[in-house]
């Protein structure tokens, strides 16, 4: 008789859901997680942990904000977001590869699942953070991207407060403790794992075993291998130990692979940040650089190279980073005038990107050593269509006419000045190629059957991101698999 029921691989968002899910359910709960304490939560530890869940609008929303004043519950207005909308937009983004059946279980659980979250005691908070929402008078409008709440604290709060639950509920966690290999019995049920520790390797025995340890966005080789030439180059923006240990062991025992392997999240983070070496932290969300829909995106050569008002950044950022890589010295700069300054990001301000100031676009050209911008800024403010009113609530079809690659949306002119310029590259959040589960979060085989005793959430399922990925969906994706596969694994 094993000591415990289930074993959690890793101690990320997904992991501790999963792993307080099951403990619910009476199970004996053991988290296994390579880093050290003081670096746990993998990715969460740098998220924003926004949520994405579809709801009935401010009323519902409240529910999840006790802690709101009258007066700061009033100065809302927050749509509804139906689970049609989401299952379209994810449909959308992905270019309609996303698999129908998990795609229809993460939505249609979102909802249950953040009320799930609450209901064990997770805190939220308001995601106030300008790409959201739009400021109307005294009151903040939520735009179209639906992000309303994250968890308290962002990623790191929300984690903290995990680790608390499942702490409280009897679930024990191990640091330090690489899992190494899944162990199998006659019949190819998963049966517990192989660790490695200070101590060395041994055999922990379970009957059954979530993983729950990510994606390989922190292995050079594999970035290399799958996603392909010059990613071997690109800086993590997450955690340092998420190297694909689970997708390996996985595949070796006949898992099948699903989803975009050589697809991933990446987007624009400071230049200077993109190239400080792998194993530093760099600070999550302090390097983030979207705010292209209020600007242009132009190459060293001064040339523009993206649409940068396709969509909101939500259901963008994370295809944003991949056409910088590809730019001569993959680098790329950010232009705004002062117009819009009041509308970018407050990371821009401490992110550690070169910021250029001028007062003139020749200025400007002249100190990035970039000739070409002055056609290029000059055929945009020409192609500005100033006929269709400006508005940042819809995709106000404010575009361009007749440049390559337009502006579809949101364009202004740039002619006020004083000029700003952040020097952007790339930066991969996490990797899109995983396992194929089913909608009860277990594992198959090759052949399409289950792999008993074997589950996965989190980053390392394969099958609903491709191409790229509505931002709030990668927190709740791993909360949605967690919750239903840590009470199924319960049940083996
Ligand atoms: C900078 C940044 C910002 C983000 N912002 C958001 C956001 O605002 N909203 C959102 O929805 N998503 C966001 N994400 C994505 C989100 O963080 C993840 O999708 C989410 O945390 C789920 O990840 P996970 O639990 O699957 O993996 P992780 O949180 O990365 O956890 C995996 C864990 O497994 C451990 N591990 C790896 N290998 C082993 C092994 N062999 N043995 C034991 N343990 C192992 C790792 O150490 C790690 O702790 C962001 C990501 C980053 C990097």
């Amino acid at each position: 008789m094993p000591d415990y029921d289930v074993i959690v691989v890793g101690a990320g968002a997904a992991a501790l859901v999963a792993g307080v899910a099951a403990r619910n359910e009476g199970a004996r709960v053991l988290v296994l997680e390579k880093a050290p304490k003081e670096l746990r939560s993998g990715n969460c530890r740098f998220a924003g942990a926004t949520c994405r869940f579809w709801h009935r609008g401010l009323q519902e929303i409240l529910e999840f904000l006790p802690d709101l004043t009258e007066e700061e519950a009033q100065s809302m207005i927050v749509p509804e977001f139906t689970a049609d909308e989401w299952y379209n937009k994810i449909m959308e983004v992905t270019e309609e590869r996303a698999d129908p059946k998990l795609t229809e279980t993460l939505v249609t659980e979102s909802n249950a699942t953040a009320r799930w979250l609450k209901d064990q005691g997770v805190k939220f908070e308001v995601a106030t953070n300008k790409m959201f929402s739009v400021r109307e008078g005294d009151k903040l409008r939520w735009k179209p991207q639906h992000i309303v709440i994250r968890g308290k604290g962002g990623g790191l709060g929300f984690a903290d407060a995990m680790f608390d639950i499942a702490g409280r509920k009897g679930v024990e966690v191990l640091y330090q403790t690489k899992v190494v290999k899944l162990l199998c019995d006659s019949r190819g049920a998963v049966r517990g794992v192989t660790v490695q520790d200070r101590e060395g390797f041994r055999d922990i025995p379970s009957k059954a075993v979530i993983l729950a340890c990510g994606g390989f966005e922190s292995n050079r080789e594999w970035r290399a291998r799958y996603l392909g030439t010059g990613w071997d180059l690109v800086r993590p923006r997450g955690t340092r130990f998420n190297t694909g240990d689970g997708l390996r062991m996985a595949l070796e025992i006949g898992a099948q692979p699903a989803g975009h392997w050589s697809g991933c999240n990446a987007t624009a983070i400071g230049y200077q940040l993109s190239r400080v070496p792998e194993g530093e932290d760099i600070g999550g969300l302090d390097h983030r650089s979207n705010d292209y829909n209020v600007g242009v995106e132009v190459n060293a050569n001064g040339m523009r190279f993206l649409d940068e008002g396709a969509d909101y950044t939500a259901f963008v950022y994370s295809k944003y980073g991949a056409p910088i890589l590809e730019q001569p010295g993959a680098i790329a700069w950010q232009i705004f005038d002062a117009k819009v300054a009041h509308l970018m990001q407050e990371e821009y301000r401490g992110h550690g990107s070169t910021a250029v100031t001028a007062n003139s676009i020749e200025e400007l050209a002249e100190q990035l050593g970039m000739p070409a911008l002055n056609k290029t800024i000059g055929e945009f403010n020409a192609a500005v269509r100033e006929d269709v009113p400006l508005n940042y609530l819809v995709k106000d079809g404010r575009g361009t006419v007749g440049i390559t690659p337009p502006k579809s949306n949101w364009a202004r002119k740039i002619d006020e000045p004083p000029f700003l310029a952040y020097a952007v590259g790339c930066g991969i959040t996490y990797t899109f190629g995983g396992l194929k589960i089913n909608p009860r979060a277990q594992v198959l085989d090759r052949e399409g059957e289950v792999i008993p005793g074997l589950y996965a959430t989190g980053e390392i399922v394969g099958g609903v991101w491709h191409k790229n990925y509505t931002a709030g969906g990668g927190v709740m994706l791993g909360e949605v698999f967690g919750r239903i596969g840590g009470a199924n694994a319960a049940g083996e």
